[in-house]
């Protein structure tokens, strides 16, 4: 017997509809690529997104034409990606920090009709645009009066294009399992893959954010999402704020510590989210200036693990949540997220941070499991570590154009290439990547244990750890540094902080000291290069 309720598809378009209806006058306050802060509102929003997709249908533009975007947080932005989503094309958002080869590759291989560009990106796609083979018109995200001179032929100015278009305009209703959007994972090794999420999981995924125990949106939040709408989707923020009719803040193309503070207090921001080098440069910009987060009350960190002296220094010194969190492009992103439970209140500090380290537990709807080698499934004792296995209605179960192959295992789990310990209560705890992590003697080492206690050395800017050859134990782990400015922390130093807070045989082999440690697109170490660079390293106990 069926059930007898009402089909109504899960359409990202209606997302925007509840908050144009419900939150209409709520802000959305962006700073823009030209300059100025501007603000507009869900109502207004609302109905530029509407005029988007009229203005892309006039076009020529089809469903399930895929429509490409690289731009900054703000406003335009969202208007961009709703109206593309809305009248049924696929949203590709591009991350402009890829190497132009790949950007190539993927333009190319996600068959993108349509471009819509910042200013900003203009000379990086003059420089690739006589090798896409399938974009037919680039808009340039901006008004006539800062178009800029550029090469690149049939070049439209962005408010000139959307002129041409009314909002009288009915979002169409379709499957929900349609395509929305697609984000390629940043490929550290091979071509990058295409996720391609769906209008449902899109939706779904938003209200996972939106659990209380998740992000937990309200709408008098304040949230500014520094984490780009090319990385995941802004890690859902950009789905779930207006179903939460919170406000928005978006930081457009300025990432740095002063910039990101001048929106945290003039726009009284409450929540926030980014990965662990953009609070670096935030938290070195507030001592130099002495100044502190009095409306902030969370702060939501992932992407890469997060040092637990990040975490002591947002609570302790500026008295500011942190939720450290833990997902991947192929999961929407979020996959877990760190928040305390009832029971935790009250227990001393220590164990809370050690809890507050780990990358949280998952909300509902997304399923893990850890197994060893063999697939069988391993104790969620805290203890036992083995391959992150996850399952759920936002993760994916190919990718585009069945690259790579098969995904899921025969019960429909995908494996994440992560390393982890389940604990007893959910939390989880990310070991490392699978192939990060340094195998002396049979043994696995953490790479990012051990990355985590060296940048809690006052005079260590960042950290990497990689296994380095050895005769006898196969790898052992290089300790990579980058002194923070005007400090001569030596090997001998570093090496002394970590003793006795590790186990004798993972310390580090050596240290060596570089100015720059290199990122891939989406803020990660980039090991694979660290590799290269060391390859011939002879570490002294060799
Ligand atoms: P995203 O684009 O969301 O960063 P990617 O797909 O590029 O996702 O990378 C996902 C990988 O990033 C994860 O599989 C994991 O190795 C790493 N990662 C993400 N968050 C964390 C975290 N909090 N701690 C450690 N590693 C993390």
């Amino acid at each position: 017997m069926l059930g007898l309720m009402q089909d109504w598809p899960l359409l990202v378009s209606k997302v925007l509809d509840h908050a144009a209806t419900y939150h209409g006058d709520q802000e959305i306050v962006s700073r823009t690529t030209e300059g100025p802060v501007e603000r507009c509102t869900y109502k207004e929003l609302h109905s530029r997104a509407r005029r988007v997709a009229k203005r892309l249908e006039a076009q020529g533009i089809k469903k399930g034409d895929v429509v490409a975007t690289m731009a900054w947080n703000n406003a335009r932005h969202m208007e961009a990606w709703y109206g593309i989503m809305g009248m049924g094309a696929v949203c590709h958002t591009l991350n402009p920090r890829l190497f132009p080869e790949q950007l190539v590759y993927i333009m190319n291989h996600a068959e993108d009709q349509l471009l819509f560009v910042e200013t900003t990106f203009v000379p990086l796609i003059e420089a690739v645009a006589d090798k896409l083979q399938t974009v037919k018109g680039v808009v340039i995200m901006t008004d006539a009066a800062h178009m800029p001179d550029t090469k690149i032929e049939n070049a439209i100015c962005y408010e000139d294009w959307l002129a041409e278009a009314d909002d009288d305009y009915t979002w169409p209703q379709f499957d929900e399992n349609t395509a929305a959007g697609l984000c390629y994972t940043s490929g550290t090794t091979g071509n990058p893959k295409g996720v391609l999420y769906s209008h449902k999981s899109n939706v779904i995924h938003g209200m996972l954010a939106n659990a209380a125990d998740t992000l937990g949106l309200t709408s008098g939040e304040v949230i500014l999402p520094v984490v780009p709408m090319f990385h995941a989707n802004a890690w859902a923020i950009a789905f779930a704020a207006p179903m939460a009719g919170a406000k928005l803040v978006m930081p457009g193309p300025k990432m740095d510590g002063e910039s990101i503070y001048e929106l945290l207090d003039g726009e009284k921001v409450t929540a926030t989210a980014a990965v662990p080098t953009v609070w670096l440069m935030l938290l070195g910009f507030l001592e130099e200036n002495n100044l502190e987060l009095p409306h902030l009350n969370q702060v939501v960190i992932g992407g890469s693990a997060c040092p637990p002296s990040m975490i002591e220094t947002f609570e302790k010194k500026y008295g500011v949540e942190v939720f450290h969190a833990w997902g991947m492009t192929e999961m929407s992103p979020i996959g877990t997220l760190g928040r305390l439970k009832g029971k935790h209140a009250g227990i001393p500090w220590d164990e809370k941070l050690s809890l507050k380290a780990k990358q949280g537990r998952p909300p509902f709807t997304v399923e893990v499991k850890i197994t060893d080698d063999e697939g069988n499934e391993l104790p969620r004792d805290g203890k036992a570590f083995g391959h992150l296995l996850v399952r759920g209605p936002a993760i994916s179960k190919s990718y585009m154009k069945g690259e790579g192959g098969e995904i899921l295992d025969d019960d429909g789990w995908f494996d994440t290439g992560d390393v982890a310990t389940l604990d007893p209560d959910g939390y989880m705890q990310i070991t490392d990547r699978a192939k990060d992590v340094i195998k002396s003697g049979g043994e696995w080492i953490s790479s990012i244990d051990l990355e985590n206690l060296a940048v809690g050395h006052p005079d260590v800017a960042e950290a990497a750890v990689i296994g380095i050859e050895h005769p006898k134990w196969d790898e052992r782990p290089l300790l990579i540094i980058v002194r923070k400015e005007g400090t001569e922390v030596s090997k001998e130093d570093i090496l002394s902080f970590m003793d006795g807070k590790i186990a004798k045989w993972w310390m580090p082999d050596d240290v060596a000291f570089v100015k720059e440690i290199p990122h891939n697109a989406t803020g990660k170490i980039l090991k694979t290069a660290l590799r290269e660079t060391f390859k011939d390293y002879v570490l002294p106990t060799a």
